[in-house]
């Protein structure tokens, strides 16, 4: 199965990404995970991107493209759910006209809805393990206490003018791909709000519904 998980930043994508990846075998391709490292180990693309992320701004299309193309070439073009790609138009004709031509269509775009004051709270109270990029959310999910407090660290991208910024390039370059998505006949919207087994629960209802479309 070929899935794109989509919506705005704090809405979970990662969460239940990951949740996909363990429970039903797809690999998780997270552009934001791939850039962080290699911001991390300073390589060329690394360089080029830090500034981008650390401002909240989008990375340019042709660095993430290529860097997604690869990643879904890694895995034989199947079996993967994209986390975080595409953000922009541009990003979403590519990927189309990539998997299109290696006769591999997306089967489904999931996007996550979840009101915009929830992704702010979510977004300021989550933290990151430094070493391990393991996520936890200071309220639902703290930290254990045997995880050392120094490698517990806010995300710079996270901090309130950030995540403001963020979410303004979320509407005016991501948020229009719900139409282009649409229009290609592959979006289906899930309530993103709630707690995490909630939500994946609503996914998984509707990827089983795309898998048996005879059904009702
Ligand atoms: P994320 O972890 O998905 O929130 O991504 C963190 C940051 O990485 C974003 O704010 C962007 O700066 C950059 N990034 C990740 N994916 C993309 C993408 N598809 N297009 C452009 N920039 C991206």
């Amino acid at each position: 199965m070929r899935l794109v998980i989509f919506g705005p930043p704090g809405a979970g994508k990662g969460t239940q990404a990951a949740l996909l990846e363990t429970r039903r075998g797809l690999v998780q391709i997270a552009t934001g995970d791939i850039i962080r490292t290699a911001i991390q180990d300073e390589t060329p693309v690394g360089q080029e991107a830090k500034a981008y992320v650390e401002e909240g701004e989008l990375v340019p299309d042709e660095v993430v493209r290529r860097l997604a193309e690869e990643a879904i070439a890694r895995e034989n073009y199947d079996d993967f759910v994209l986390d975080g790609y595409p953000r922009t138009r541009q990003q979403a004709e590519w990927l189309t006209e990539f998997l299109v031509e290696e006769g591999a269509p997306l089967d489904a775009v999931v996007k996550l809805s979840v009101p915009d004051d929830v992704v702010v709270r979510r977004l300021s109270r989550r933290r990151v393990h430094k070493e391990t990029g393991e996520i936890y959310h200071l309220d639902h999910d703290p930290p254990p206490e045997d995880v050392d407090s120094e490698h517990i660290v806010q995300r710079e991208d996270d901090k309130p003018g950030t995540v403001r910024h963020r979410l303004h390039v979320y509407s005016e370059e991501t948020q229009p791909l719900v139409e282009y998505f649409t229009q290609h006949g592959e979006l289906v919207t899930v309530n993103g709000e709630g707690d995490i087994e909630e939500v994946y629960e609503r996914i998984t209802e509707v990827l089983d519904e795309l898998r048996t479309p005879s059904a009702g």
